[in-house]
């Protein structure tokens, strides 16, 4: 299991989160819903060890992550804006995380090749990302992280800046490879649709505070979710 124990972070006087507490099963999506500086961001740079948190726990397996550094902790950190190298090609940035290991060239070639085909990039790998549009930039992003195997995924509204068509292929791009790579995640987003589609289960941090649903009936009903609110402002629309 993954498990956070009351995690507690401060800037200055201000508490950012709140004694959070959940767990979730590996190979698990949780989508993680909540206001504009509620704490979410707050929550995953801890996790990823970009940020320390006060008090609290937070075990993968049972194994302390605390205790380890950020490049030990096989977790990576994904935002909005895909971080390229600008001056490498698609293929040379997925290949990345494999060369620093010093994995075998063929081997390297390979494993490459294969996850550009599976992530819809084989016609553009020799571009540099100045050449790719945001979806194929978030793509390769997906890329560079995936190849390494991390053990968790901590994605930050990672299809915040796509438009809606892209945004729903990159949606389902994302379920079939959660699914085929046993992907364990936090995937962080305002859009209450995307919440539902992209996570096993949903969660919900409100100022520092964080709930998780029991199950979607209850994401549904309670009225903190907004699920209710937003189906009134489409019922008014035709009435
Ligand atoms: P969210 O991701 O939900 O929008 P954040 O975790 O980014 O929220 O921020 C939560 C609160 O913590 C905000 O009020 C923000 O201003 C504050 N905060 C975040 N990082 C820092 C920092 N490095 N120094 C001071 N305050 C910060």
């Amino acid at each position: 299991m993954i498990t956070l124990t009351n995690i507690s972070k401060s800037y200055n006087k201000e508490i950012v989160l709140s004694d959070v507490s959940f767990s979730m099963k590996p190979h698990t999506t949780l989508s993680v819903l909540g206001k504009s500086g509620c704490g979410k961001t707050t929550l995953l740079k801890i996790m990823a060890g970009l940020e320390v948190a006060d008090n609290g726990k937070f075990t993968f397996n049972e194994e302390n992550m605390f205790a380890l550094q950020p490049q030990q902790r096989q977790t990576v950190y994904l935002s909005q804006e895909p971080l390229l190298f600008p001056h490498l090609s698609v293929f040379e940035n997925i290949a990345f995380g494999l060369k620093i290991r010093k994995i075998a060239p063929q081997i390297i070639n390979e494993k490459t090749n294969e996850l550009i085909e599976k992530l819809g990039l084989s016609e553009h790998k020799n571009k540099i990302p100045e050449m790719l549009s945001g979806g194929q930039k978030q793509r390769v992003s997906f890329g560079r992280a995936l190849i390494i195997n991390p053990k968790l995924m901590l994605l930050d509204e990672p299809f915040g800046s796509l438009d809606a068509q892209t945004r729903t292929e990159m949606q389902n791009l994302y379920k079939k490879v959660a699914t085929e790579f046993k992907i364990s995640a936090l995937f962080v987003t305002h859009d209450l649709k995307e919440a539902l589609i992209m996570g096993d289960e949903i969660g919900q941090m409100d100022k520092g505070y964080f709930k998780i649903y029991n199950n979607k009936n209850e994401f549904y009903t309670n009225a903190q979710s907004g699920v209710k609110e937003e189906i009134e402002f489409w019922k008014k629309l035709i009435e």
